[in-house]
């Protein structure tokens, strides 16, 4: 009886014919096209407030690049890369390279072993790894970086490692003092380097 040829009704040309809304292009992170500003500042509320030094609004990430345990370094190379793909400007502070950072976290968390890595958005702290992972999944993480200033180019002054070497000693660690005796540089780390004056 029927037409075997024939096409359903809604696949009639004339309809086909319509324009076409084009659907709207994939992002990675759906919170940032409907990208409130109230969720964003609740979201982060909902972290302790625990700013680390000029971290008000930047991402500042302690790690190490020290290889001692592996999965540290592991989780430290993916914290990194996770907040490079979003092409912002983070602060890296390798407590591997200072220990100074080391001991600034220490005050920062009130305690003595806080567990590597460490991530602050916008001077509040968010946790580790795990934490980070998470957000990440359930599409949050962009909600709390929005509005963070992008990554610039490598830095001319220490061309992106973060740290110069000290010119007080030339990274020796030891200076000459009145009486011409070695006595320890006091303006460098224990490495005979200083944070990079141009964007640490
Ligand atoms: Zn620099
Ligand atoms: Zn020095």
């Amino acid at each position: 009886m029927g037409d075997l040829s024939d096409e359903t009704p809604s696949r009639s040309p004339s309809q086909r014919k319509r324009p076409l809304k084009p659907s709207p292009p994939a992002h990675r992170s759906p919170a940032m096209v409907h990208g409130k500003v109230c969720d964003s500042v609740l979201l982060l509320q909902s972290y302790q407030e625990k700013c680390p030094r000029g971290g008000e609004n930047i991402v500042v990430l302690y790690t190490t690049t020290l290889r001692g345990i592996r999965k540290t370094f592991e989780d430290c190379n993916t914290v990194r890369s996770l907040f490079e793909s979003y092409g912002l400007h983070i602060v890296e502070r390798d407590i591997s390279m200072d220990s100074g950072y080391r001991e600034e976290l220490r005050v920062l968390m009130g305690k003595k072993e806080v567990k590597i890595p460490v991530v602050f958005i916008k001077g509040r702290c968010v946790g580790g790894t795990e934490e980070v992972l998470r957000l990440e999944e359930e599409a949050k993480l962009g909600l709390l970086l929005e509005g963070l200033p992008r990554a610039t180019k490598w830095c001319e002054g220490c061309g992106g490692l973060r740290f110069v070497m000290c010119m007080g000693c030339n990274g020796s660690c030891k200076v000459l003092d009145s009486e011409k005796k070695k006595v320890k540089c006091g303006e460098c780390n224990e490495n005979g380097l200083i944070h990079c004056p141009m964007c640490c």
